[in-house]
């Protein structure tokens, strides 16, 4: 598979339901976490606003070949989970959650079946030398599901471009995210934003590099800004006059910056060793000193 093959595979569509019926769609990608040598964390990362607080949630797996390590197209696994909500690990401060893939592997290796999908890996997130390296206006990717929108029979996203609105490396408005401009809509929210450059790669220190190709995750997608359209619409039978207000996206969205998985790392580490989460007045692993209820648990 060529490098642009793993973004198609590397995320799921996520589909939840509410209390009282409603019902909500967004996207995950699969990253691995706590790499250690061989070992790691595979996680589904996705928009807490995504999941949090739903009862019942969907996401789906593409079958592997049985002797090919390539995806069986048209086969996939659609998981579907009580007590979603509760699943997650949600983080302190962002619009992020994750929640650890491996017991839903082993439940299909255990009825004989293995998984096809790219998990991202820590090397993909740029260092702060390679972000402050970038210059402005960079091309982008975003992976993801627009409106639900997908290929549901083989089980694929839909990949749009657009370009950095925003230095990645600066915290737009003092927050750890960026804007970029692409057509973001419902439905993408936890969309992976990659930094995607094919034969050629652009460098503020070296300029111009003809030959090089590279793929980074600059951050994940978690809203965008809409501009409201105003129009009366006139119910004639009664005469009453009515104002309808629709929110139009503006193709801006606001991207976190990806180096906040990592915050993750500390309780998941906890939770790999222990079998179970920190305690709500337990020290937090993330060595604050703080009590996990106050400090990384403060969410959940
Ligand atoms: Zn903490």
């Amino acid at each position: 598979m060529f490098v642009t093959d793993h973004l198609a595979h590397c995320t799921t569509r996520v589909a939840c339901t509410f209390p009282g019926g409603a019902e909500g769609t967004g996207t995950a990608f699969v990253m691995n976490l706590c790499v250690e040598g061989s070992n790691a964390i595979p996680v589904l990362v996705t928009n807490r606003h995504v999941v949090k607080g739903a009862v019942t949630g969907r996401f789906w797996f593409t079958l592997r070949k049985p002797n090919a390590n390539e995806p069986d197209y048209g086969k996939h696994h659609n998981f579907e989970l009580d007590n979603f909500s509760q699943r997650w690990l949600y983080h302190k401060t962002l619009d992020l959650a994750v929640m650890p893939l491996q017991p839903f592997i082993q439940q299909g290796q255990n009825l004989g079946y293995s998984y096809f999908f790219s998990p991202l890996t820590p090397d993909l997130l740029p260092s702060p030398e390679e972000l402050a390296d970038l210059p402005a206006l960079l091309d982008i990717v975003l992976v993801g599901y627009p409106n639900g929108i997908w290929d549901e029979k083989n089980n694929q996203p839909i990949i749009r471009k657009g370009i950095t609105a925003t230095h990645p490396e600066l915290d737009y408005n003092g927050r750890p995210e960026f804007v970029i401009d692409a057509a973001c809509f419902n439905g993408s929210s936890g969309s992976p934003v990659f930094l995607l450059e094919l034969g050629r790669t652009v460098s503020r220190a070296s300029g111009m590099t003809i030959g090089n190709s590279r793929v980074k995750l600059l951050g994940i997608l978690y809203a965008g800004p809409m501009h409201f359209a105003t129009g009366e619409v006139r119910a004639v039978e009664i005469g009453q006059k009515t104002i309808a207000v629709t929110g139009v996206p503006n193709n801006l969205g606001y991207v976190i910056s990806s180096r906040a998985v990592k915050d993750f790392e500390p309780v998941l580490n906890f939770l790999n060793k222990n079998g179970r989460l920190p305690a709500r007045n337990e020290a937090c692993p993330c060595a604050s000193t703080k009590r996990y209820k106050e400090c990384c648990g403060v969410t959940s």
